[in-house]
């Protein structure tokens, strides 16, 4: 049942309104054996807005931080899930039951199901067609948009073939072949020769100048990021992946949602067939590794922000499919009650996570990232205190945690990141964010779709499927 909302926000009531029409378009077409069944319609471009390591807690957190916090909707939840189809996908890979993020985009992008770190090459050795390959052979312009390196998993499996996701100068030499419309992020270390500043090629090749040889523009800020007008874009803002919304240097590095817009704006021109587009958020990922919540809270906020964009254009270009989904669940994240200290287990001794304790993730500063970067291999109880005092305001860190750190040891097998979980852990005990793992968990993926072809994936289905169905609306078949 949907509650109506008593005072809606003019944001809402514009979607609502330009929604209706869609709405109505559903309505008459039959949802039912949606897999094999066709499309009433193919779209002219699709754009996929990933978000890695997030499922339905995360998604959730999205909605409930950004009403709390920013008071504005978070449309990921607000807008593309309640309004456009909506369905779960099962993440298992070939050889495991919890899966890594190349073997899971890898059967997103082509519709088969690999080993866990391999990239779109199937277990008895066959490179099966990326979503971006077939695109490309179909006349459409492609675009691939991360925070991460342009090379890492998700965007590879996307568009490219290895046998290991750790080929970084290999998946490099991939695009310039494939040549990609738009490719953006991270990751100028495996461009340029070892030798020159951030570079760390082994074959002293030059593949920034490359790219411009073939007609690209190349765009290393944000300011110039926002004056490219090229229609072939290489955007590399950072040597490595790019850095947490609470570590970002607004002037190097543009946001997710300014990616995005220069993304569509470049793939719009020229494009009589439309184009495929996908935008990755990984410091959703990389939070719930560290089991960082504050950091989650701004990558997920940074996430619905381009989220809002491309539903910006999807409503001017309605023969544009929207997606919203992730890959797998990170973290194993638990927003809980719990007991505000050992001296009773009783229900009086208990607080359930609510508005005050998400405010306290508001001054924090620092992502737990750069915590452990800047204290180091061996840090001390000084440095220690200094940063907690300067950067996590309102914490107490008790001796438990504070001798993990200081002693550089984990708890239990499941928590690799010592510095970063164990003041996760820390957040967790005043605020009810705990977490269960450093690592992946099976928790089904969420998909939420708008616009010609949403259909098809509603309802719970495999990874796999989405691949076919992603294929089926770019081929038109
Ligand atoms: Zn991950």
């Amino acid at each position: 049942m949907r509650i109506p909302n008593p005072a809606p926000s003019s944001f809402t009531l514009k979607w609502r309104s330009a929604l209706a029409a869609f709405a109505l378009a559903l309505a008459g077409c039959s949802s039912t054996a949606v897999s094999t069944a066709g499309p009433a319609q193919y779209p002219k471009n699709i754009i996929i807005l990933f978000a890695d390591g997030a499922a339905s807690t995360q998604w959730d957190f999205g909605r409930y931080s950004s009403k709390v916090l920013r008071q504005q909707p978070f449309v990921t939840t607000d807008v593309v899930f309640k309004e456009g189809a909506l369905g779960l996908l099962n993440t298992q890979p070939s050889n495991a039951y919890v899966v890594d993020s190349a073997a899971s985009a890898s059967a997103m992008s082509t519709g088969h199901k690999v080993n866990n770190f391999v990239v779109a090459i199937t277990p008895d050795g066959k490179s099966v067609p990326t979503a971006m390959e077939v695109a490309k052979a179909r006349g459409k312009r492609i675009g691939l948009v991360t925070t991460a390196t342009v090379y890492d998993a998700t965007p590879a499996a996307f568009s490219l073939h290895a046998g290991t996701r750790d080929d970084s100068q290999g998946l490099v030499d991939q695009y310039l072949a494939l040549e990609p419309d738009v490719l953006m992020g991270g990751g100028a270390d495996y461009f340029l020769p070892a030798g020159t500043p951030g570079g760390k090629r082994k074959d002293g090749k030059d593949v920034i100048a490359a790219f411009r040889a073939k007609g690209y523009q190349v765009v290393r800020s944000t300011a110039e990021l926002k004056s490219a007008a090229g229609a072939k874009l290489l955007g590399l803002f950072a040597d490595d992946d790019m850095d947490f919304e609470l570590d970002r240097d607004s002037g190097k590095e543009p946001t997710t949602a300014e990616m995005a817009a220069a993304a569509m704006r470049a793939l719009s021109q020229q494009s009589p067939n439309g184009f495929v587009l996908l935008v990755e958020n990984e410091n959703v990922d990389t939070a719930g590794h560290n089991n960082d919540v504050a950091s989650l809270m701004r990558a997920l906020w940074a996430f619905d922000d381009a989220v809002r964009v491309a539903l910006e254009f999807q409503r001017r270009n309605p023969d544009t499919l929207l997606i919203v989904t992730g890959d797998h669940e990170t973290g194993g994240f638990s927003p809980t009650y719990a007991a505000k200290d050992l001296s009773s287990l009783s229900r009086k001794n208990r607080f359930y996570s609510g508005d005050e304790h998400v405010r306290m993730l508001e001054p924090i500063t620092m992502s737990l990232s750069k915590a452990r970067e800047t204290l180091g291999r061996k840090p001390s109880g000084e440095a220690l205190d200094q940063l907690l005092a300067r950067h996590f305001p309102g914490f107490t860190l008790d001796a438990d945690l504070r001798e993990l750190i200081l002693k550089q040891r984990t708890v239990e097998r499941s928590f690799s990141y010592i510095t970063p979980n164990a003041l996760g852990r820390m957040v967790a005990r005043q605020t009810g964010y705990y977490w269960g793992t450093s690592g992946h968990t099976t928790e089904p993926s969420v998909v939420g779709a708008i616009g010609p072809g949403a259909e098809l994936f509603r309802g719970y289905q495999d990874n796999t499927d989405f691949g076919k169905h992603l294929h089926r609306l770019i081929t038109g078949k």
